[in-house]
């Protein structure tokens, strides 16, 4: 199942059109009000300068934060549409309603080209319901729909969903932008048909947030790699004491059974870095998997661990990598990561097509200053993990299907 993208939009279609764009522009904003990470308004700038070169009327709309449905001022999009007016060439309005008789005028004013960012969808309550009457609403203000917010195509919105469908049934075109494109087919790629050898690693805090993943991907993998405290719920099914680290007790029988359906691809740490306590400054040790002391907590992967690892990752064709192999928030704890990072740039440089999906591993990479020399780095948390899953996205089904004729 394929879905249409800008670019197969013709100027015909477009020309003087105007064009809703779901955004993902839930940039994070200092008390002046200012954006202190514009990632995500940079991430959507190859969709806009593509709808503002075929003369569209650009509207743009996003979420930011966790509104609940009530005007934050704190929350406004303001600041983000600033911040995009300095990064295009292009005139950029700003209007503090959502949907509306205001909005529709303000829209109205746009000429060929222009941008016009709407005020926070989750101001109004029908958004997060995926309501009808709002997404009715917010199909009035458009003839086109473009979805360009990965990160949130795993929520059924009014502003993510119900308008797409709205504009659909009224016969108009509803796509992908480049960066929804873009991780699509890089994780798609992956999961369809993944050159080999295919190498997963997953690491984070908790087995349970990922073991639909784990299932999921098991079956398609050549190795799946763990790290992270994600270990510990192993160690103990194989019997192993773990001391303090966490460990998720009710998994343990889970965690026995994927070894036993693993086999041999499963592949768990042969040290670990321990410490007392998890914080800066705490005195480290490194000791091997199966004698973790009384009252320390394994908080990293050890070197051999990450010379291993390192191996695999670099022998391999495809690496998709979901979730920090230790605290990596903590300098003492950093090294697993940075080193499972590292052997995805040799790999990535070695011909192997990269992927990091997870807000904590992207965060990890890009403090690295990493994020460049791997294939693909998802903007989206928990969309990049239920497409792991093998869930359908609601924000990417509610698009129109590539059907033979159309190009
Ligand atoms: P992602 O957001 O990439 O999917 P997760 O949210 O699953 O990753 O996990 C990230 C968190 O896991 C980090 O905050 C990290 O500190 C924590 N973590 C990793 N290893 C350990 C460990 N051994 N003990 C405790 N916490 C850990
Ligand atoms: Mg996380």
């Amino acid at each position: 199942m394929e879905k249409l993208t800008v670019d197969d939009l013709r100027a015909e279609d477009v020309r003087g059109k105007r064009v809703l764009v779901r955004v993902d522009y839930n940039v994070p904003l200092n008390e002046r009000q200012e954006v202190t990470d514009d990632t995500r308004i940079r991430a959507t700038l190859p969709t806009i300068e593509r709808l503002s070169s075929l003369g569209a009327r650009i509207i743009l709309a996003s979420h930011l934060g966790r509104p609940k449905a009530k005007r934050v001022p704190e929350m406004s999009l303001r600041p983000a549409a600033r911040r995009l007016s300095e990064l295009v060439s292009q005139k950029v309005d700003f209007i503090g309603e959502t949907v509306g008789e205001q909005a529709r005028a303000a829209v109205e004013q746009l000429a060929d080209g222009e941008i016009l960012v709407l005020e926070n969808t989750r101001y109004i309550a029908g958004e997060e319901a995926n309501d009808s009457e709002l997404s009715t609403q917010m199909a009035e203000l458009a003839d086109l729909y473009v979805n360009d917010a990965f990160g949130s195509a795993h929520r059924a919105h009014a502003s993510t969903a119900g308008v797409a469908e709205v504009i659909r049934e009224r016969g108009g075109l509803a796509v992908a932008g480049h960066l929804m494109e873009q991780e699509l087919a890089y994780l798609g790629r992956a999961l369809e048909s993944p050159v080999r050898p295919f190498v997963a690693i997953l690491g984070g805090a908790k087995i349970s947030g990922k073991i639909d993943v784990i299932e999921a991907l098991l079956p398609k993998v050549d190795r799946l790699i763990i790290g992270g405290a994600m270990a510990n719920t192993f160690f103990r099914a194989k019997g192993y004491e773990t001391g303090s680290s966490l460990v998720e007790e009710d998994r343990i029988p889970l965690a026995k059974e994927l070894m036993e359906r693993g086999g041999d691809k499963l592949v768990l740490p042969s040290d670990l870095v321990v410490a007392q306590k998890m914080e800066a400054g705490a005195s480290t040790e490194v000791v091997s998997s199966d004698s973790i002391p009384e009252g320390l907590s394994a908080l990293d992967v050890g070197p051999d661990t990450v010379r291993d690892y390192g191996e695999i990752i670099r022998s391999a064709k495809t690496v998709l990598w979901n979730g920090p192999m230790g605290v990596f928030e903590i300098a003492e704890f950093r090294s697993g990561t940075e080193g499972v990072a590292r052997a995805l740039t040799e790999a990535t440089a070695g011909g192997a097509t990269t992927v990091v999906g997870g807000g904590d591993s992207a965060a990890a990479i890009a403090e690295l200053g990493l994020s460049d020399q791997v294939s693909h780095v998802s903007t989206g948390g928990g969309a990049s993990l239920e497409f792991l899953e093998g869930k359908v996205l609601p924000g990417v089904e509610a698009l129109s299907e590539r059907t033979g004729g159309t190009k």
